[in-house]
């Protein structure tokens, strides 16, 4: 029986939680879970300038939220980079003790120099054989054999790197610090990490890292590099430029599951029927469907996962997720009676206050443009006043309302819409938003009727 694989996630600490690793963390969750393997989560918190402890945090909170438990029994960690400071060192002395991996002097400035004057770009091996040992200001470079180096990739299949290429890079830093390239291997190796899944733009790493794997007499694990994620303008989604950060998202209302299940779609497909559950995601999910290209991430997109996601929750259920964004002053209702008409236009959470926030102002601001737009017509005013009169006496559900106004619509000879303009924004406050005449029933006769009557004097009428 073979030994069940152990994949890791292995996030930097340097500022909010991406939605590309979200999307690496959730495709190395797949499949440490489908494969009856193992997720380990370390934290490489080695850059000490950039750390800090809420990112940490806020990684851990963030994997939590997309269903990536450290309650799990397939999750392991969180494992921290800086605690395995002496391994790393310990793997440098090997490789110089090995042959594998030598000091050297140079000074950045001189190694441009002479780079410049020998015609060569990088560092061309130049104190190789100069026999130097440790010391102030010397960094311990890996002597890159001769010959080829070749990635097999799960996403690329074979990826060949010519060593000439490769120059023989640092491991230790001339303060004593090991490099990203070093620690991260030495971890993988001392965590027994068998797969390795993670972002294209650590391609170029890869086959330095398997030197390193190869030279500390291991063979080397099995590689993946998903593609990146790209914003409209096919650019890689950057801080800088682009929404990134998974809390924002979840903070303006995105659903936990429409989050999930959109970014796995991010350069793979669950089959033609994108939207599905995780449980299907988690066992469909292959390697080896991924495609190469980049992936666009699409907010308008995403915005209809989760309106569909949000339109798959019973009205109980949505109205609790709602909470939330409410405003503090606000009760639960109206806005509960509210949801089912709400429902189907909403796309985030958050949007829901806005579609009600007229039931909870005692006098709702009135659009001056919808206001005009709705008394210009002659009719208005006068049909206006049979809905005040009638609406006084007839039963109070949504249905008679809506047939005291069809009747009203006939007499007046104007479509539903037209009819109800007028009722609309002096009840509402503008001329779009949730069904009329549900929303009358909602807010009730008096509320209702001291709305019209409002709208009526101002009219002088
Ligand atoms: N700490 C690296 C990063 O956040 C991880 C590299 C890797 O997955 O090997 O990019």
């Amino acid at each position: 029986m073979s030994t069940p694989p152990r994949y890791r996630f292995a996030p930097s600490p340097t500022g909010f939680f991406h939605v590309g690793g979200a999307r690496t963390a959730l495709f190395n969750w797949a499949l440490a879970r489908s494969t009856g393997g193992t997720f380990v989560l370390r934290i490489e918190d080695t850059d000490e300038a950039r750390n800090k402890p809420e990112w940490t945090q806020g990684i851990i909170d963030s994997l939590a939220w997309i269903g990536i438990s450290a309650d799990d029994p397939h999750f392991e960690g969180p494992l921290f980079q800086s605690a395995y400071a002496d391994a790393h060192l310990a793997a440098a002395q090997r490789l110089y003790e090995g042959g594998h991996a030598y000091y050297c002097e140079m000074t950045p400035d001189e190694i441009q120099t002479l780079a410049k004057a020998e015609g060569v770009t990088g560092y061309a091996g130049w104190s190789r054989d100069l026999g130097l040992g440790p010391g102030a200001g010397r960094v311990l470079r890996f002597r890159v054999p001769d010959g080829a180096t070749v990635v097999r990739d799960q996403v690329r299949g074979e990826v060949e790197f010519d060593n000439s290429v490769i120059e023989d890079f640092v491991l230790v830093r001339s303060n004593g610090t090991p490099v990203f390239l070093l620690a991260n291997v030495v971890d993988d190796m001392s965590m027994g990490i068998t797969n390795v899944v993670r972002a294209e733009e650590h391609l170029p790493n890869t086959p330095k890292q398997q030197l390193i794997w190869q030279a500390l007499g291991h063979a080397p694990p099995v590689w993946a590099h998903v593609p990146v994620l790209v914003n409209e303008q096919r650019k890689k989604l950057s801080k800088r430029r682009d929404k990134v950060a998974l809390e924002q998202y979840r903070d303006e209302g995105y659903l936990a599951d429409a989050m999930v299940n959109y970014l796995m779609t991010l350069g793979w497909s669950p089959g033609e029927q994108e939207i599905q559950p995780w449980s299907v995601m988690e066992q469909a999910f292959r390697l080896e469907d991924v495609n190469l290209s980049p992936a666009f991430f699409d907010i308008k997109k995403l915005g209809a996962f989760n309106g569909a996601y949000i339109r798959m929750m019973n009205n109980d259920d949505l109205g609790d997720a709602c909470l939330p964004w409410l405003p503090e002053s606000w009760g639960p209702e109206p806005f509960r009676s509210m949801v089912p008409f709400i429902r189907e236009r909403l796309k985030t959470l958050a949007e829901a206050p806005d579609a009600v926030d007229f039931m909870y102002a005692s006098d709702p601001e009135i659009d001056d443009a919808s206001w005009d737009k709705a008394f210009a017509p002659d009719y208005a005013l006068p049909l206006l006043r049979h809905v005040a009169e009638a609406y006084v006496v007839c039963d109070w559900d949504h249905a008679t309302l809506k047939a005291v106004m069809e009747e009203l619509m006939e007499r007046f000879e104007v479509k539903l819409g037209k009819a109800s303009a007028a009722t609309r924004v002096a009840v509402t406050g503008r001329s779009v938003g949730p069904p009329l005449f549900e929303a009358l029933e909602v807010m009730g006769r008096d509320e209702s009727l001291r709305r019209l009557h409002a709208a009526l004097n101002r009219l002088g009428g």
